[in-house]
């Protein structure tokens, strides 16, 4: 089966071809020509991961998934939230993203968090969702220099280090997307065995 993953992010592309075998031959968006910036409007997670995937399977009719994270906080009211790139302004830097939510929570007591990822999967017409979700805190300051984005502030529950002091393979096994990709990763095998 031909799959698309709707993402122009390499490294996600890699992670996932890696993961899902010969049965499947996964094509990136660039493979199938497209170049244009897929619509992301809708209010929530689900919402936009279903948005992206929905437009290649309408215009360009391959089977395909995407996918679509963000970071909630409590106090912040589930804040960034779908704004999670973007929360401090359009130049999308996980320096000032950070910044200001440390700066957001400075003083709140409450600093529970949790990522969370859903994958929306479309084949032959048939959608599915996949949801991954890690629970932590947001820590006082940055801390460790690996990952992205708001990695270095994130400690997930049961661990005293942040995903920015862990290694890939560490952070994959319990993160929000680690989870998704492993529940998408399930169906699609249950699929091509059946076939
Ligand atoms: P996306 O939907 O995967 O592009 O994620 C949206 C935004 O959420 C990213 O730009 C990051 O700011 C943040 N984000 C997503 N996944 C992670 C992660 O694993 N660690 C830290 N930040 C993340």
């Amino acid at each position: 089966m031909k799959l698309v993953f709707a993402t122009n992010n390499k490294n996600k592309i890699k992670e996932i071809k890696h993961l899902i075998g010969d049965s499947i031959e996964l094509l990136s968006l660039e493979e199938i020509n497209c170049n244009e910036d897929i619509p992301e409007t809708s209010d929530t997670i689900p919402g936009n991961a279903l948005q992206k995937a929905r437009y290649v399977y309408e215009k360009y009719g391959y089977n395909c998934f995407a996918d679509d994270t963000g970071l909630e906080i409590e106090a912040l009211n589930g804040a960034p939230g779908i704004y999670s790139a973007r929360y401090a302004g359009e130049q999308r830097l996980a320096e000032n993203n950070m910044n200001k939510v440390l700066s957001e929570l400075n003083g709140i007591e409450n600093r529970e968090a949790q990522f969370k990822t859903v994958i929306a999967l479309i084949v032959d017409g048939q959608e599915h969702l996949f949801e991954g979700i890690v629970q932590g805190e947001i820590t006082p300051k940055k801390s460790g220099s690996a990952g992205f984005g708001y990695d270095p502030i994130f400690q997930p529950e049961g661990y005293d280090i942040t995903f920015s002091e862990m290694s890939l393979e560490e952070k994959n096994k319990i993160s929000h997307r680690g989870k998704a990709v492993k529940k998408l990763i399930d169906y699609l095998t249950s699929l091509s065995l059946s076939q």
